[in-house]
């Protein structure tokens, strides 16, 4: 374990804040906080480079599934380097480990779907599915079939496509973001959109006419897709209304509108289901899927689409002479061997049952803080969840600026030994599906100690 002393001038904590750009991390903050430098991982817990322990209540990013430490991915992966370490899927190649989790991956999804893709990351996953959709459509002959519809607070990653279609403000400034074609509706978040005395079947009413109206508006002959999550999570951990998936099938089946349910969080059990498509009832035509697919032990992400979707894109591949898209690490064979060992773990242990049988009780806990001053909602399904913070119960105003008592909150949380994550002053839980009831019952504890300790610092 590196255990240097952090204010040391060589230290990993020194080189780090002299040579790192860290992805959504505000750079000058971070010159003189510096890294929380993580050096080791056991189960649910991480363990920093000064020795201290932390409870992972946000399985890293959402994703690793099956906790740190677990052993067998590293023997999958160890396998799997000793016989082909790399080998690539572009013009006619495969390799073993790709080809059974594409088959493995469609089996899962219970429905019609019949072709995998493979990406290294959720982005670049989001990216292909527009490039497919555009393709598709010039194949079909619909060239003007192109704009692509998201919700606000939607996330679907960075990249040019994928960004577009995220509907957060922090990822379109200063990076001349959305592309033209990309709308973003109302976000499905009751609280916070529902209007004064409407009840939560008129919001998903309204939510609903909001897309009519802008599928008229824009001709839904130019309209290729509508992408969600089924519970969108890097946004605030927002559960849809009740309807709201029904709703918007039904209008985009009536227009001929692809649906893609981007299930890069909510895939594999997070919601105690194999997917959240599995939890809403919805059809997708694409799914994506990433992070709990490896427990994010490899990069890797899949796209899986129906035959629908698959064979325009053939025909047009055949014209042109080839499907012109894929990265070098598609359908890389340590990632599909470790995504199919994870899977094995996941099935062998049931832990898609065990975060159906702990949601109620991370649930039900976190709901007991509904009552504090600062909280405004308690949400989530499953086993992901949040806590919002606000300035005013009554009003449900927003502290101001936004953002502060969040991070506040997270660093008591840290000195605490529980690493959640503040999305604004919204509080995310999204625990390892490993967790224990006493892994909840910790999380809770000390949650609850950083919520008291960042109330005593409040002016
Ligand atoms: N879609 C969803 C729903 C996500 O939550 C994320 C990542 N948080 C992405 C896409 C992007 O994935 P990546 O960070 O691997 O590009």
């Amino acid at each position: 374990m590196d255990n240097q002393l952090n204010d040391a001038p060589n230290s990993r904590h020194a080189v780090d804040v002299k040579r790192m750009l860290h992805p959504y991390t505000d750079a000058r903050a971070h010159e003189k906080a510096g890294p929380l430098i993580i050096t080791d991982g056991s189960g649910v817990e991480v363990f920093d480079n000064q020795g201290k322990s932390y409870i992972e209540a946000m399985a890293g990013l959402w994703s690793v599934a099956v906790g740190f430490g677990e052993k067998r991915l590293v023997d999958a992966a160890t396998r799997q380097m000793s016989s082909l370490p790399y080998y690539h899927t572009f013009s006619h190649k495969s390799n073993e480990p790709a080809i059974d989790l594409a088959d493995r991956l469609v089996a899962m999804t219970g429905r019609k779907m019949e072709k995998v893709f493979f990406t290294n990351s959720g982005s670049e996953a989001n990216d292909t599915v527009v490039k497919l959709l555009w393709y598709r459509n010039n194949a079909l002959g619909q060239p003007e079939r192109k704009k692509i519809i998201s919700r606000k607070r939607g996330y679907h990653g960075i990249t040019i496509a994928a960004g577009s279609m995220t509907g957060i403000p922090m990822n379109h400034g200063g990076f001349d973001l959305p592309l033209p074609g990309f709308h973003h509706l109302t976000c499905p978040h009751f609280y916070r959109e529902g209007f004064e005395g409407e009840t939560e079947a008129e919001f998903t009413e309204r939510l609903a006419q909001e897309l009519e109206e802008l599928i008229e508006r824009e001709g839904s002959e130019t309209i290729a897709g509508f992408i969600g999550e089924p519970l969108m999570s890097a946004g605030g951990v927002v559960p849809p209304p009740a309807g709201y998936w029904r709703r918007v099938q039904e209008i985009c089946r009536k227009h001929e509108i692809v649906v893609i349910a981007d299930e890069v969080i909510t895939g594999f059990g997070r919601l105690g289901t194999r997917f959240g498509s599995d939890y809403y009832d919805i059809e997708p035509d694409i799914m994506v899927m990433s992070k709990q697919l490896t427990s994010s032990y490899q990069p890797l992400a899949a796209i899986v689409m129906t035959d629908d979707i698959y064979q325009p894109v053939a025909d047009q591949s055949s014209s042109i002479g080839a499907f012109g898209h894929g990265f070098t690490a598609s359908g890389h064979p340590v990632a599909t061997a470790v995504a199919l060992e994870n899977l094995d773990i996941i099935e062998e242990r049931d832990l898609i049952g065990n975060a159906a049988r702990l949601a109620p009780m991370l649930q039900a806990k976190l709901r007991e803080f509904s009552d504090h001053a600062l909280v405004g909602e308690v949400r989530g399904e499953g086993f992901i969840a949040a806590v919002e913070l606000v300035a005013n119960k009554t009003s449900r105003s927003p502290f101001d600026p936004v953002g502060v008592v969040g991070r506040e909150l997270a660093a008591h949380a840290h000195a605490a030994g529980l690493i959640i994550r503040a999305i604004g002053d919204t509080i995310a839980f999204c625990p390892p599906l490993i967790a224990t009831e006493e892994d909840v019952t910790k999380i809770i504890t000390r949650f609850g100690l950083a919520l008291d300790a960042t109330t005593r610092t409040l002016p």
